[in-house]
C-alpha cells in the first residue's frame, strides 16, 4: 500500500530502444515523473523524443528495461489499456467528422452516456473557446483552433496521462504563446501527469516544473529550467539554453605571468581574477548576458560591432573579437554598428566543462568581486 503511495506516474529504468539495423534511439533511459508533474524533455531533432513518447504509449516497445505506469509494469498493457491520451504536432483529427463528434469520439469509444458526453464538450468548448467551431469540419478551422480541439479531446476524455509531441510545433510564433499560456493555466487548475516532448527550449524553461535534456538517446541533465539554465552539466545544456545559448570557447588554462591563471582559445587571452586552479584544456562558456561592455583600453577584449538588435527593453549586439563572432546581451542603447566596445566577462558566472566529454567541471573557484 506505502509502495503505491509513493509509486511515480511513469517510471522508465534503463530503457534502451534500437530500431534495425543498428540506430540506438534511445539508451540507458532512467526517469521519474511523480503524479500530477509537468516534465518537459527536450533536445534536437533526432535525439529520441518522439521514440520515448511512444514506448510509453505502448506504440513501440522497448529493446531493454521497464516501463512502469503508476506502479504496474506497462509491457502487459495494450495501449488502449493504458490510462493515456496524446496531442500531436499534426492534430490528428478524423478529417469526416464535426468538431463535436471529433471531441466525442474518445468517450464514446468507452461507452460514456450520452448526457456526460454532451456536459464533458459544453465545458471543455467554453474553456478553450471552441464553443461556437462545434458544428465545422476540421478543413473550416485554422491551425490554432484545430490544435485547441485536439486538446480539447484530451481534455474532455481526462486521461490520467498526459502525453504531448510538440503539440505547438505548427503554429505560428503569436498563436504558439497563447496556447503555451493555455497549458500552463490548464495544468494548474487540473494537474495531470504531463510528459511534454519539444526541441524548442523557451517552451521547455516556461512551461517544465521539470526538464529533462535529451542528446543522441541519453539523458544529460534533468532539473528545474533554473538548475538546468544556471548549473548546465553539460556543455551541450549550456549552448542548447538561452536565445542565443552560451558561447563556447575551447582553450587552455595556463599559469599567469607572473602570477595567477591566464585562460586562452587562439589569438585570446584573458587572465582570471583567481590565483590557483586547474591546469589543461578546458571548456569555458559564456552567455550573452555574461559580458560587461567597457572602454575597449580597460577591457579585457577588444571587440567590433557588427550588429545591434533592438528587443525592445534590451538589445543583443553581434560583435567580432578576435575573429570569433560573439553575441552579447546589454541594455545599453547607445552602442552602434562599426564601433569598437571593450568586453570583460563576468567570471561569477561563466561555466567550464571538460574538453573531452563536455562534463561540467569546476577548475577554479571565483571570488564574487562585484
Ligand atoms: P524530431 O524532433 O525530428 O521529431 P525526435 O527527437 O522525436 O525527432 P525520434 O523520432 O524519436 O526523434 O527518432 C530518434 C531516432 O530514431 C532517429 O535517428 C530516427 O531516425 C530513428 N527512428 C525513429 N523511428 C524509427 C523507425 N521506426 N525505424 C528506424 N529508425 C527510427
Amino acid at each position: 500500500m506505502i509502495e503505491q503511495a509513493m509509486s511515480s506516474a511513469i517510471s522508465l529504468k534503463q530503457v534502451e530502444k534500437k530500431f534495425p539495423p543498428n540506430i540506438q534511439a534511445l539508451d540507458a533511459i532512467d526517469l521519474e515523473v511523480a503524479d500530477g508533474e509537468f516534465v518537459v524533455v527536450v533536445g534536437p531533432s533526432g535525439c529520441g523524443k518522439t521514440t520515448l513518447l511512444r514506448l510509453i504509449a505502448g506504440l513501440e516497445e522497448p529493446t531493454r528495461g521497464s516501463i512502469l505506469l503508476f506502479g504496474s509494469d506497462a509491457s502487459v498493457l495494450s495501449p488502449g489499456q493504458r490510462d493515456l491520451g496524446m496531442v500531436f504536432q499534426n492534430h490528428a483529427l478524423f478529417p469526416h467528422l464535426s468538431v463535436f463528434e471529433n471531441l466525442a469520439y474518445g468517450l464514446r469509444a468507452r461507452r460514456v452516456s450520452k448526457a456526460e458526453i454532451s456536459s464533458r464538450i459544453d465545458s471543455v468548448a467554453r474553456k478553450l473557446n471552441v464553443f461556437d467551431l462545434l458544428k465545422r469540419k476540421p478543413s473550416q478551422l485554422s491551425g490554432g483552433q484545430r490544435q485547441r480541439v485536439a486538446l480539447g479531446r484530451l481534455l474532455a476524455r481526462d486521461p490520467k496521462i498526459r502525453l504531448f509531441d510538440e503539440p505547438l510545433g505548427s503554429l505560428d510564433p503569436q498563436f504558439r504563446n497563447g496556447m503555451r499560456g493555455e497549458l500552463a493555466r490548464l495544468h494548474l487548475e487540473n494537474q495531470r501527469t504531463t510528459l511534454y516532448v519539444t526541441h524548442d527550449q523557451t517552451e521547455a524553461m516556461t512551461l517544465g516544473q521539470r526538464i529533462c535534456v535529451l542528446k543522441e538517446g541519453k539523458l544529460v541533465q534533468q532539473g528545474s529550467p533554473e538548475e538546468i539554465y544556471e548549473c548546465p552539466a553539460h556543455r551541450f545544456v549550456a549552448e542548447f539554453f538561452g536565445s542565443p545559448g552560451a558561447h563556447c570557447f575551447e582553450g587552455m588554462m595556463e599559469r599567469g605571468d607572473p602570477e595567477g591563471l591566464c585562460f586562452s582559445s587562439g589569438s585570446i587571452r584573458l587572465s582570471l581574477p583567481a590565483k590557483d586552479g586547474l591546469i589543461g584544456s578546458v571548456t569555458l562558456a559564456l552567455r550573452p548576458e555574461n559580458w560587461f561592455i567597457e572602454p575597449p583600453e580597460k577591457a579585457a577584449l577588444g571587440a567590433q560591432v557588427r550588429r545591434v538588435e533592438n528587443l525592445g527593453d534590451h538589445r543583443l549586439i553581434e560583435v567580432c573579437a578576435e575573429g570569433r563572432p560573439i553575441v552579447v546581451k546589454t541594455y545599453f542603447s547607445g552602442i552602434r554598428p562599426n564601433e569598437t566596445i571593450g568586453l570583460s566577462p563576468l567570471w561569477e558566472e561563466a561555466h567550464w566543462f571538460d574538453s573531452i566529454t563536455g562534463e561540467r567541471i569546476e577548475p577554479i573557484r571565483i571570488p564574487p568581486i562585484r
